[in-house]
Order: structure tokens, then sequence, then C-alpha cells
């Protein structure tokens, strides 16, 4: 038997958090946000759940190439655009749309030979300061890009840093609103904090409403199932279904009496007789080693808590009050318990705050050594 330990996709959720999305900004077109692997959960497996999005956002060629080899033709966008000039014939051979947000890119373009004109979408750098020109510089670049025969369609872009948070959009709203008002062309401003907490019914924060062009709103965590402001809220507050499942059994119990400890550094102690449980899973296999004794965790379905430190292949839970525990019990670390979609679920943004981290991150570093499947 192969070890317990294995991970999975849940198709369905992910159309019903696209779904979700569409909801929230009903009147804008849809990236599913596809990069790093769909967020740690697969191209191709999350593809059976996203086919619906209008469109896929990613940063890598070679994804881009991946999401073409699933029959994909619609729209795909290279969310950090081209990297060197070269980039740009796969970009032309794949027909992909790209982001420019540099005045390197630019350049690249204009050297550039295609038959076919490029749809590119403009960054503006509206406070952010990652990507992206800034306000003063912004128009010049757009009348440049758009002059090149080199570029058909012209899009609007920024990003948030505050969406999910108590600084929120407005003052970025504001620069790439003053900037961009007359200005034709599709917009692109939402990740998934703004879509659910700053969305109005045409998927634009309010001020950039009424230019009549058509608008691309981004999702990407919520359509993995975590909630991009956790814990101000949780993905049930959202309406949100967990994506992924990281599940593995007991292989080990044991009795421990008070003062004996648990695992490397003797991290838990024992105050009083209690039996724990060993689960195969470790920081080997993409669960975070961060996460100290309290994280949540199923046993059974129900929810209990891990003592002492994360190894590399094991973590101990403790088995107080679950007398029917023992080895083969189903331990989900994150994701649906037993029982389907009426059973428990332990939300992965719970196991990420034990762990001083975010659920994307957990999401992305499931390790390779785990087998992963897809389910409906
Ligand atoms: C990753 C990314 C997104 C998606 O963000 P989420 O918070 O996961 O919704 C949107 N836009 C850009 C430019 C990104 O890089």
């Amino acid at each position: 038997m192969p070890r317990p330990i294995e991970a999975l996709v849940h198709t369905g959720a992910l159309a019903h958090n696209l779904a979700r999305a569409r909801r929230a900004a009903p009147d804008a077109r849809l990236w599913a946000v596809v990069k790093a692997d769909a967020y740690g959960h697969g191209i191709e497996r999350a593809y059976a759940g996203l086919r619906r999005a209008d469109g896929f956002a990613l940063l890598d060629l070679a994804e881009a190439e991946r999401v073409r080899a699933l029959g994909w033709r619609g729209p795909v966008l290279l969310l950090e655009g081209v990297f060197e000039p070269r980039d740009l014939e796969v970009v032309s051979r794949l027909d992909l749309w790209h982001t420019v947000h540099c005045t390197e890119q630019i350049d690249w373009l204009a050297a550039h030979r295609t038959a076919d004109p490029h749809h590119v979408f403009l960054k503006m750098n509206s406070g952010m300061n990652r990507l992206g020109f800034r306000p003063e510089s912004y128009r010049a670049a757009w009348a440049r890009l758009n002059a090149l025969p080199q570029v058909g369609e012209v899009g609007l872009m920024t990003h948030f840093a505050d969406a999910d948070g108590p600084r929120g959009i407005e003052p970025q709203v504001r620069a790439f609103a003053a900037v961009t008002r007359d200005l034709p062309g599709e917009r692109s401003v939402a990740n998934s904090a703004a879509i659910l907490r700053h969305h109005g019914a045409d998927g634009l924060p309010g001020s950039l409403r009424g230019h009549g062009a058509g608008d691309w709103v981004r999702a990407g965590i919520m359509t993995y199932g975590s909630a991009p402001d956790f814990p101000e809220h949780d993905a049930a507050h959202w309406g949100l279904e967990p994506a992924m499942t990281l599940r593995t059994r007991l292989i080990a119990t044991q009795q421990l009496e008070p003062g004996d400890t648990v695992g490397y550094g003797s991290a838990f102690a024992a105050e009083r007789a209690m039996r724990i449980g060993i689960a195969a899973c470790g920081y080997a296999d993409g669960y975070p080693r961060h996460a100290g004794t309290g994280t949540p965790v199923l046993v059974d379905g129900m929810r209990t808590t891990t003592v002492g430190r994360v190894s590399m292949d094991m973590l101990a839970v403790d088995l107080s009050g679950l007398p029917g525990a023992g080895i083969g019990s189903e331990v989900t670390l994150w994701g649906r318990g037993p029982g389907g979609s009426g059973g428990a679920v332990l939300p992965i943004d719970a196991v990420a705050r034990a762990a001083g981290t975010i659920g994307y991150e957990l999401m992305c570093a499931l390790a390779r050594r785990v087998p992963v499947r897809a389910v409906d």
C-alpha cells in the first residue's frame, strides 16, 4: 500500500467558486487566474472546473502552452507580460494577450514582426510599486503603444495592494480613474478581494463605471475556495467551497503520561494522561512546519488539534475525546472531511493562520511527492 497521504482537487468546487465570482461581477468578463500551476491544483486538473471562465490568466509561457494544449482557444493573458523579445514569437504563435508594464516591453514590441496585431493590457503602477507605468507617464506609454502596428486592442490595467484590508482601494482607484477617464479600451483592475469587497454590478468600483468598454475581473484565490480577507471573513461567509483537500491517515497512536513530551525539541509536554495519534504528513508534503501545537485538524471528521513540532514525514494530533480513533483513521489537514459535501470542512485559511501564513502559500506549496487526484 502506498503511503496514505493524498490531495484531492474538487472540480465541482472550482466551478461553484467561479460562478460565485461571476455573480459578484455579472457584467464583467472573468479571468480564471491559473498562475503557479493553478495555485498548486494543477492546470490540467483544474481546467475541468474552470472552463466556463472567459479567459485564463497566468505568468509563464510554458503554462500558456499547456492551456492551449487542453484545447482552449479563448483569451490567455500573461500577467507579467514577456520577459525578453524572443517571447513575443511564442505570444504570436499561441495568440496570447500580454501585459505591458515597462518601456522595454514597448521597445520589444516595436521591433517585433507579426501578422496579427497583439491584444495587450497596459499596466499602471497606481501605488503598489511592483509593475507598471506611474500615472504621470501612463498616457505617453498608451499613445506610443496605441500607435504601433504590432498592437490591436489596448486594455487598461492596474493591481490593488490593499483590496483585502482597511486601507482599501480608493486611493488607487482615484489615481487610475484620473488618468484613464477618457481613454478607450477594456479595464481590468480587480483581484478576488476587490471582486468580493468592492464591486458593483458591472464588476468595477463605482468611480470607474460608465466608460462603455467591456471589463475583466481577475479571480484567483477565491476560485480555489480561500477567503482573500481571512480572518475578517472566512470562505463560508463568501459562499466559497474548498477546492483542495489534503488528507492522510493515522499510522500509530501513543498513550502519554503527565510530563511525557512529543516530537523534536520536546516542544509539547503532556500535562495529564492523554492519547495522541501520529499522522502520515509532514513538512516534506507541504504541511507548514511553523504550525505549532494547537493547529486545527480533523480526525474522522471531528475537529481536534496538532501537538508538538511538525516533522518531515509525520505530525501528532490530540485524540482526547476521540476514543474511537486509531490506526487507519482519516486525518484531514485541510479541505473536506469524510462524508462528502455534507461533512465537516477545515478551511485552509485556519491552518495557514496558525502557521503565520496565508492559504495561497499552503496550496502553492503542496509537495510533489503527494499524489493528487481530481474528483467532482
Ligand atoms: C495573482 C494575481 C491576481 C489574482 O489575485 P487573487 O488575490 O488570487 O485573486 C490578479 N491580478 C494579478 C496581476 C495577479 O498577479
